[in-house]
Parts: structure tokens; sequence; C-alpha cells
């Protein structure tokens, strides 16, 4: 038997993710917020479920460990998407990577006079290109979560980080500048697996675009 293998982040992804498993005729067995269990086996025999970090669902795919995966666009800006198909863009879990400023901080100014721009974010890479592209000297600062704090105690002058209703920007004296990428999650495949087992890929790659159109 030919084994399918679907890597998932527990939250909005798998959430977000359930309606468009149905419409491939794949009910999860378990519920991964409920169940401790990282492998979760679903009504059809032949496809199980991985619960991995959100950051880590293309390094499972990457090195075919995952045939399949659904990540962030953010999260594959960051990865480089070596190895990878992205065949759909599933348009859940849609949001904005921005670069936010304490509220008063005259972003364009500092832009316009060539200052170097110290970024706090757990965005290196994609922050990195942003700002190389536009000419701008940054001092990349990598954080892993809270971004928003970095500005407010002096770590750093702006963030790089991804915004929905600004919400937890605003509750800090914080404010969006630029944006650098809109983001919603993409379904990825493993290339060779695509080769392998295309027969078996392939109506699940189908039916998650229609479902998702
Ligand atoms: P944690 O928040 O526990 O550190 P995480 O940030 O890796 O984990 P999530 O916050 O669930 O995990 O984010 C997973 C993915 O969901 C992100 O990679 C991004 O694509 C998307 N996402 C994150 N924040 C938002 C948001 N505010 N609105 C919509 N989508 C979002
Ligand atoms: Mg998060």
């Amino acid at each position: 038997m030919t084994t399918i293998t679907l890597a998932l982040s527990k939250g909005r992804i798998f959430e977000e993710t359930l309606p468009l498993l149905a419409a491939a005729g794949i009910q999860p067995t378990e519920d991964p917020e409920r169940s401790r269990k990282l492998i979760i086996n679903t009504n059809q025999p032949d496809v199980r479920l991985i619960i991995v970090r959100a950051t880590d669902v293309p390094t499972y795919v990457q090195h075919g460990a995952a045939d399949l995966g659904v990540a962030g666009k953010d999260v594959l800006m960051e990865h480089g998407g070596e190895g990878l198909y992205q065949p759909v863009d599933l348009n859940i879990a849609r949001c904005r990577m921005m670069v936010a400023a304490p509220v008063g901080f005259d972003y364009e100014a500092a832009v316009r006079r060539g200052a170097r721009l110290r970024v706090a974010t757990k965005y290196v890479q994609t922050a990195r290109l942003f700002f190389a592209a536009k000419g701008v000297h940054v001092d990349l600062i990598k954080l892993y979560g809270s971004m928003e704090l970095a500005p407010l105690v002096g770590l750093a002058d702006v963030i790089v980080d991804l915004v929905s209703t600004g919400g937890t920007l605003k509750a800090n004296n914080l404010a969006a500048v630029e944006e650098i990428a809109p983001i919603s999650s993409r379904l990825i495949v493993n290339q060779a697996a695509l080769k392998l087992k295309h027969r078996h890929l392939q109506p699940i790659i189908d039916a998650f675009r229609q479902a998702a159109a």
C-alpha cells in the first residue's frame, strides 16, 4: 500500500485546512488540539497527517518525510522553497507581512536620509531581501515571538511581522508603515513524491484546488 503523508500545523492552519481535506474525502480520526499524538490517522487507510510546527512544514516536505503540506507564504519565503512544488494557493490564513514602527517614528524620512535601521523579526531572510532591494541598510535582530515588544524597549527601530487586524500593533502603540507581501497558505508537494506517487497525489491536489477556488 502506498502511504500518503500530509504535514500540517496546529491552530488556524489545521482548522482552515479541514474543509479542504473534507472536499478530498479525508477526515482525521482525532483532533490534534486534544490529542498528544503527532501522527493522526484518517478515514482513508492510506492517508495520514503529521502535526509539526508551522515553520517546520517545508522541511518535512522538502526531505520527503511528508509528501504534501500546508504552509504560509511567510514560512515559504523564509525557507526558500527548495525541492517543493507550490501548486495551489489555498487562500486560507490570510494576512499581510508588514514593516511596523512606533507611532510617531518617521519611517519614510529615516529611509530617505539613508539611516541604518535596526529591524527585529522572526523573518530575517525575508527582511534582508526586502530592505536590500530598497537599498536600506539594516541590522537584523532575530526574535522568535512577541516582536511588538522590541521597539518599545529600544531593541529595534522597526519590526517585520504578520498583521491581520492590526489590533496587536495598536495595543502596543505601533503602526504598519509598509507592506512587504500579502500572505496566505499554500499546498506544497515534494517534487520526487509527485512523480513516484502521482496517481495518489494528483486527486488530492485537484480536490484542494477545486475547494480553494
Ligand atoms: P506560535 O504563534 O505558536 O509561535 P506560529 O507563529 O508558528 O506559532 P501560527 O501563529 O499559528 O503559528 O501561524 C501559522 C501560520 O498562520 C503563519 O505561518 C502564517 O502563515 C499564518 N498566520 C499567522 N498569523 C496570522 C494572522 N494574524 N492572521 C492570519 N494568518 C496568520
Ligand atoms: Mg504566531
